[in-house]
């Protein structure tokens, strides 16, 4: 059967070499005759597939031993609350606010620390990222948090904010791995993998030494320590093994690719070929503002819901799946994680041409 472009916002598209390999592996894993799945995570195989799949990540992202690299449970939605129980010192924390990720997380900060919103791109549907340049961080904040990629709203933070030598905690969800980034200007970051890693399941957080050696308030759960984690090289408890192996073979297909440089271009490349037909197209437009726009999530409308839902349906007819917008934006939105080909962007680019002649 014929494989679709899922435009999925996440759990999303996985490389197809991914998949294969994963397949042919399934029954018989490296000829040990069992399945990664039924395998001991304290088996030589297993610890084999965590070490490589640390230190090929460690490889793209140049993570330096700074930094401590843990894979969890729970989702990026626990760490929004991890985040403040474990490295909060004077119980104070600035977070800006670029969507509903963004806002969740401070919520959760608010349960535990006064959590100071200084900058916000509400007031225009978090359409924009706000102006981080001069920033009025509270003094003794204890970390400056930002989502770095606002997958529901399809905004990207271009620049990081100056944080005044506050510690920087970013969500990198939706954006990890589809670009080099400077790992050191981070105190930490994390992202679910569902986005554009791997399977959902495994949350990876890549956590500065330092900023470990806080101590997290009384209350915090041993499974809510980051600390439980580094400890034990994510093995504390039982962890999502088939969805560490996945990622790993994902951060091998993606050294394989050329690495993060070469996935950069390869993103602009798709990115740019569907904004710039949203440009010039008279039906559909960008709901985003253009310097802010995400390369992985590309939400578009046409100006009426009725257009919006035909398109969404023909489209699904031709292949081309879940670009229905989230509930929150209506729409459409396309994302082009990683694993999207460029052929899906231009089929879907060509789609959306022929729809536009047809619907005038
Ligand atoms: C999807 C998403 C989340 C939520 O992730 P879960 O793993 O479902 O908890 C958080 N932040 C961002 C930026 C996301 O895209």
């Amino acid at each position: 059967m014929k494989r679709v472009f899922n435009f999925s916002a996440g759990p999303a598209v996985l490389p197809e070499e991914v998949l294969k390999e994963a397949a042919n592996e399934m029954l018989n894993y490296k000829g040990i005759g069992m399945s990664v799945m039924e395998m001991s995570h304290r088996s030589k195989e297993f610890e084999e597939i965590l070490e490589s799949a640390k230190s090929d990540l460690s490889d793209l992202l140049k993570i330096s031993s700074d930094y401590e690299i843990v894979f969890i449970q729970g989702g990026a939605s626990s760490v929004f609350s991890m985040v403040p129980l474990n490295f909060s010192e004077n119980k104070i924390s600035d977070y800006i606010l670029t969507g509903q990720w963004a806002q969740k997380a401070y919520d959760e900060a608010t349960r535990y620390t006064k959590a100071n919103i200084i900058a916000s791109s509400k007031d225009e549907n978090y359409s924009y990222i706000p102006d981080c340049t001069n920033l009025t961080v509270t003094k003794n904040a204890d970390y400056v948090y930002i989502c770095e990629n606002n997958t529901i709203y399809g905004t990207k933070f271009k620049t990081l904010p100056d944080t005044k030598g506050k510690p920087l905690i970013a969500d990198l969800s939706s954006c990890i791995l589809s670009e080099p980034m400077d790992v050191e200007k981070y105190a930490m970051f994390f992202a679910g993998a569902q986005k554009n890693i791997g399977p959902a399941g495994v949350t990876l957080a890549v956590i500065n030494k330092e900023l470990l050696k806080r101590t997290p308030l009384a209350e915090t759960p041993t499974m809510m320590r980051f600390s439980t984690h580094v400890k034990a090289n994510s093995l504390y408890n039982t962890p999502p093994t088939y969805g560490i192996y996945l990622c790993g073979k994902v951060f091998k297909w993606l050294k394989k690719e050329g690495g993060l440089s070469v996935m950069k271009e390869k993103n602009e490349r798709k990115a740019s070929l569907l904004y710039d037909y949203l440009d010039e197209s008279t039906l559909f437009k960008g709901t985003v503002k253009r310097e802010d726009r995400s390369l992985m999530n590309a939400p578009f409308i046409t100006g009426t819901k009725e257009l919006d839902e035909k398109f969404i349906q023909e489209a699904k007819e031709a292949g081309l799946v879940n670009l229905k917008g989230h509930r929150s934006v209506g729409g459409m939105r396309a994302s082009i994680y990683n694993a999207m080909p460029l052929e899906g962007v231009e089929t879907l680019v060509e789609f959306m041409k022929k729809f536009e002649r047809e619907n005038r």
